[in-house]
């Protein structure tokens, strides 16, 4: 605008050389520059400053008619005011220069009708209303069609912008993605070396331990005195303790790393070995618990042996350990049914039982329900880990003083 409107001014000026009409060069286009400099400096890039631009356009396209004597080829200005206007993509711009042009045509038309000579408005003798009406008719598809254009260009500006935008936070979400992968990696990549580390340092640790049981077996065998032996007792506890402590610990770093690997799961067999394991365990002044088992097994059962020979091992050592010294007959229970689908595995037993606000809790790692337990507080939430490993689920059912129930469900990985 700041090139277009100075450049009407002198082109009106340059009218009054050959038409004499320096008057209204000067007048009407100093004016319309006046209010366009004004709108500008007042209210720069308001509505109103872009209304005033489209009346002042259409001031210098009646001021250049006026100045050349009404003639036809003038009216190209109002081609390129609609045109210039379009900049603003705002379609509403063409009213005010349309409201002009009908306005000026009509107030000339009827002065000329009226026999007023001194305007210089057509060539025509005087402008009939059919002439008056086709005349308007045009103005307006031209300014309608400037206005279609302002209101494309707009859309298809919004358009590209909505586009713009959002291939830039596509860009930025993969971006970020990119990055989430790489720290998933790293994390990876530093949770298996730990692992690692953790495996073989419990590994070696174990080593020591099973010699330092050996030559405390030796002592005790070769101390009568009764001092000496219950301090080798106590000595002999303490190992065992660390020994499974570590064991936990192994089987955590096992669980974790190690994928699945599947194989027909005989439970006869498994669980056979497992109570002869876990036969001699407890405390010397526990009694022997019975373990008993059931197992029902029609169909092939496909899982990870490792797992669950973790997952029996910590269930059915619990029950042991917890056993309940008011009861005559310490038991545990393993009942094994398998179908195509699954396994029902449960373990049961008549020991202390577990309080309902501590049935959640047992799950997590390192929770003990007492400091009277003898455990590392691990063995649960192994045992948590492995059943989700093979995408089963575990349940809790416990009354304290009556003995602790756990469900599982293992799906069948035979397929
Ligand atoms: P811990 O190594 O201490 O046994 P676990 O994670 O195996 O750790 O068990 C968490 C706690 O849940 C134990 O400290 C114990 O108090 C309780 N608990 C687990 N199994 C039984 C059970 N069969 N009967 C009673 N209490 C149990």
């Amino acid at each position: 605008m700041n090139y277009f409107l100075p450049s009407f001014f002198l082109v009106g000026l340059l009218l009054a050389v050959f038409y004499d009409t320096w008057l209204i060069a000067i007048g009407v286009g100093g004016l319309a520059l006046l209010a366009y400099y004004s709108v500008k400096l007042l209210l720069p890039g308001s509505d109103t400053y872009q209304y005033i631009v489209s009346l002042v356009f259409g001031i210098f396209m009646a001021q250049f008619i006026y100045q050349m004597h009404g003639l036809f080829e003038m009216h190209f200005i109002a081609f390129i005011g609609s045109a210039i206007l379009i900049t603003y993509q705002n379609w509403k711009l063409q009213i005010p220069l349309a409201l002009l042009v009908i306005v000026h045509h009509a107030t000339f038309g009827y002065l000329q009708y009226i026999g007023y000579d001194k305007v210089y408005f057509t060539q025509l003798d005087y402008m009939t209303l059919q002439t008056f009406i086709i005349h308007g008719t045009l103005a307006t598809v031209v300014f309608f069609i400037g206005g279609l254009w302002a209101w494309q260009l707009r859309r298809l500006n919004e358009r590209q912008i909505e586009l713009t935008y959002e291939m830039g936070r596509f860009q930025e979400e993969q971006l970020q993605q990119k990055a989430l992968l790489r720290s998933n990696e790293e994390l990876k990549k530093t949770n298996k070396e730990l692992d690692g580390f953790v495996y073989s340092v419990s590994h070696d640790l174990r080593a020591p331990l099973s010699s330092m049981l050996g030559i405390v077996g030796l002592c005790e065998m070769g101390s009568p005195d009764a001092f000496m032996q219950k301090n080798i007792t106590l000595l002999k506890s303490s190992i065992k303790k660390l020994d499974g402590f570590i064991i936990d610990i192994l089987d955590y770093s096992r669980n974790s790393r190690l994928e699945i690997k599947r194989q027909e799961i005989h439970f006869n067999d498994l669980l056979t070995d497992i109570s002869n394991n876990l036969k001699f365990m407890g405390a010397d002044d526990q009694r022997k618990v019975d373990i008993r088992v059931a197992v029902r097994n029609g169909v092939a059962f496909h899982s990870d042996q490792s797992r669950l020979s973790i997952i029996f091992n910590n269930l059915v050592s619990n029950s042991i350990r917890y056993q309940n010294p008011e009861v005559p007959d310490p038991f545990v229970e393993i009942c094994v049914e398998v179908s195509e689908t699954a396994a029902d595995i449960l373990v049961r037993d008549n020991g202390i039982g577990i309080d309902k606000e501590n049935h959640e809790k047992v799950f997590n790692m390192f929770y003990r329900v007492s400091n009277k337990s003898i455990g590392s507080g691990l063995g649960l939430y192994i045992v948590k880990e492995a059943v989700e490993k093979l995408n089963g689920a575990i349940k809790l059912k416990s009354q304290p003083g009556k003995g602790t129930e756990f469900s599982i469900r293992l799906p069948n990985l035979a397929n």
